[in-house]
């Protein structure tokens, strides 16, 4: 039994009734990258870039950042690896990017608007990123849009630095998303973004009103209230009107209680930490589409993250 668990831990998970859902790995480091294959991650869904540019003085130059993602990428094998471009804003002090003193950093020039302000150091990472992962493993991902408008200029920009290295295959560029904005309009999003992520550390603290560091409102933040299931039903809606996938790469991933219910909502990817993929691969084996789906309306329905627990738990009894 011990060594038939072993093997289902790097099989491809499917629910009971067949569907297939991708369990993939946020990293954060290259050491991340063995944790997850042994964790029988199939992917990664997450590659937090910050670890390269934080606690320096100048930014990486790009043969460091190209080296990083290749040693990141044959780690992974020919798994699928999602490079997120660089996410820092006012609230992290890098004396090389132009961030002046935000009074609410939270809601001010980070992720893809950092990245928009600085086209050269997106430039830099883009090249880096296609130098260092190969084609087929590589797909790029945009913290931070609000709308096409974020989403556009990038993809330009990606286009532009392909034709600079004679990469004729086309690129994945997918978004996060984790403003209500870039939920509310995920249906056009996505005719345009090859996938769309959901962010929901950012998407709940955004909803609520709630700001992720802050213990004084840390009660309030829960990923599983109604109102950011409700952003998260329009992503699944939007991705399957539009014929792409809808992925949650937030801490919500990480919970095997709220699996069925993104499930439910149209997700088909998770990107957990590694040390949650094999519980999480174990539970999403147990689970039917048609109870997600059920559980999914009444959650959306419910009051409170607490009605929402005890549902999923109810459920899942
Ligand atoms: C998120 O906001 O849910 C997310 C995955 O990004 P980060 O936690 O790095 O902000
Ligand atoms: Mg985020």
């Amino acid at each position: 039994r011990h060594t038939r668990d072993i093997a289902a831990a790097h099989e491809p998970c499917r629910m009971a009734d067949g569907t297939r859902i991708k369990i993939f790995a946020n990293l954060g480091s290259v050491t991340d990258a063995a944790a997850a294959v042994a964790a029988g991650a199939e992917g990664c869904g997450l590659l937090r870039t910050e670890f390269l540019f934080l606690e320096r003085d100048t930014a990486p130059v790009e043969e460091e950042q190209r080296d990083t993602y290749s040693r990141i990428a044959a780690t992974l094998g020919d798994r699928p690896l999602i490079v997120r471009t660089l996410d820092i804003g006012g609230d992290k002090p890098v004396p090389y990017l132009p961030m002046g003193n935000e009074e609410n950093p939270a809601l001010g020039l980070r992720g893809v608007r950092l990245s928009l302000a600085r086209p050269d150091l997106m430039r830099l990472q883009l090249r880096a990123i296609l130098r260092g992962v190969p084609a087929s493993q590589c797909r790029i991902m945009l913290p931070m849009i609000a709308d096409l408008g974020d989403y556009r200029p990038v993809r330009a920009l990606l286009d532009d630095v392909r034709a600079e290295l004679g990469i004729a295959d086309p690129v994945q560029l997918g978004v996060m998303i984790e403003t209500p904005a870039a939920a509310m309009l995920a249906g056009q999003i996505a005719r345009e973004a090859d996938f769309l992520s959901i962010g929901t550390n950012d998407l709940t603290q955004y909803t609520l009103a709630a700001d992720r560091g802050n213990a004084a409102v840390s009660q309030r933040i829960d990923a599983l209230h109604p109102a950011v299931l409700r952003l998260i039903r329009e992503v699944g809606k939007g991705a399957q009107a539009a014929g792409r996938w809808a992925g949650v790469c937030g801490g919500l991933a990480s919970d095997p209680l709220a699996a069925p219910i993104l499930i439910g909502l149209g997700i088909t990817e998770l990107s957990a930490t590694p040390a949650a993929i094999p519980g999480l691969k174990a539970a999403v084996r147990r689970l039917d589409m048609n109870a997600c789906v059920k559980l999914a309306g009444k959650a959306c329905d419910a009051e409170s993250p607490a009605e929402v627990r005890a549902l999923a738990r109810e459920a899942l009894a």
